[in-house]
């Protein structure tokens, strides 16, 4: 059977999925705990009609979007996951073979939802400092464009100028995925009525601290989300994760409790880790990137086996014996520097 896969998916690998038990420090995840709009919501959902399906396009989270961002309802398609707004992008555009151009290093599931679509995964490569080659972007023939920012795993948020550029110059669609957005002050969602060719993925998983509730959406122009929300299998939110992505929306307080841990503690564990004699790049993220001087596999391990979980990144290109760390809190990061001096001092 193997001979008769998809061309374009037989490179492919399991995800990630370790199977250590450790404090996960991994996933870039909301460090303030499970959001409390879960609580709320499924107490007053002992009694819904779960026999009935949702609503196909979740209108009333697409209404409280709107609300929230000053856009419409259609301008917003809702998912499970951000990760299904990527795959229903590439759904809706992608012919066999078509070329998909997006930065390197990156998000590695970027490339998962091209090569399951059918499509061809390009990349190019960032310039120092990790921002975006937009004259090498442009210059590849292609049928999208897709990059995040802030970037993961490298952190860092591209040029404005740079990535205005791309929007403007490049005539076919291209993503720009926000999954961190709520970390900085920068963000593209708000233009989406502007360009015919903008589509911006967001997601409940992290600031939210949601990500069990599988929760995302996407923003576009309304004539480009319609034509999106044609694609994506109807009902495939939850009517659960409706009512609690709703209920996220209006409670902010736990939203910004999780921003002002970050804010607080960014620059204080990336001092803490540069104090412990690491490489450690600019983060405008709730992670931090840093370079270690052993091999980054072991050191990862060697972590984890003192109980905290962090993503080891130093096979990649460019990232090599790079690590990724969730910024926690202050309580977490200083078991987590503790830690890690434990394993420099034990080399
Ligand atoms: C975490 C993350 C997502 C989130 O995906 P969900 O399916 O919404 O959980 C999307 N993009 C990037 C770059 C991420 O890091």
């Amino acid at each position: 059977m193997e001979e008769l896969r998809r061309s374009t998916v037989r490179d492919l690998e399991l995800y990630y999925n370790p199977k250590v038990k450790a404090i996960r420090m991994d996933t870039s995840v909301n460090v303030v705990g499970p959001n409390p709009a879960v609580k709320k919501v499924l107490e007053e959902c002992m009694d819904m009609e779960v026999n009935q399906y949702p609503s196909p396009y979740s209108d009333d989270l697409r209404k409280a979007l709107a609300e929230r961002y000053n856009l419409e309802a259609d301008n917003f398609v809702v998912g499970n996951g951000s990760d299904e707004l990527l795959d229903v992008s590439f759904k809706s555009f992608l012919e066999s073979g078509d070329v998909v151009v997006a930065p390197h290093p990156s998000y590695v599931l970027h490339s998962f939802f091209v090569k399951i679509n059918g499509g061809c995964f390009e990349t190019v490569d960032l310039l120092p400092g990790f921002q975006l080659d937009v004259d090498g972007m442009l210059e590849k023939k292609s049928k999208m464009i897709i990059l995040c920012t802030p970037n993961n795993p490298t952190s860092n948020c591209f040029k404005r100028a740079d990535v205005k550029r791309l929007i403007e110059e490049y005539d076919r669609p291209i993503i720009v995925d926000e999954a961190y957005t709520e970390y900085t002050s920068e963000e593209y969602l708000s233009y989406v009525n502007e360009f015919d060719n903008l589509i911006v993925t967001r997601t409940f998983s992290k600031a939210y601290g949601l990500a069990g509730m599988r929760i995302g959406y996407l923003a576009a122009n309304k004539k480009l989300a319609t034509m999106m929300q044609k694609v994506k299998i109807p009902y495939s939110l939850n009517k659960i994760s409706e009512a609690v992505a709703i209920a996220a929306l209006q409670n902010t307080e736990y939203l910004e409790k999780g921003q002002k841990i970050v804010k607080e503690q960014r620059e204080k564990l990336s001092n803490g880790l540069r104090e412990l004699g690491f490489e450690v790049f600019p983060s405008d993220g709730n992670f931090i990137m840093f370079r270690v001087k052993v091999p980054s596999d072991e050191f990862v391990s060697r972590l984890a086996a003192k109980g905290i979980l962090i993503r080891d990144f130093g096979k990649r290109r460019m990232l090599e014996n790079c690590v990724r760390t969730t910024i926690g809190t202050e309580e977490l990061n200083e078991l987590l520097l503790s830690k890690i001096k434990e394993v420099n001092e034990e080399w």
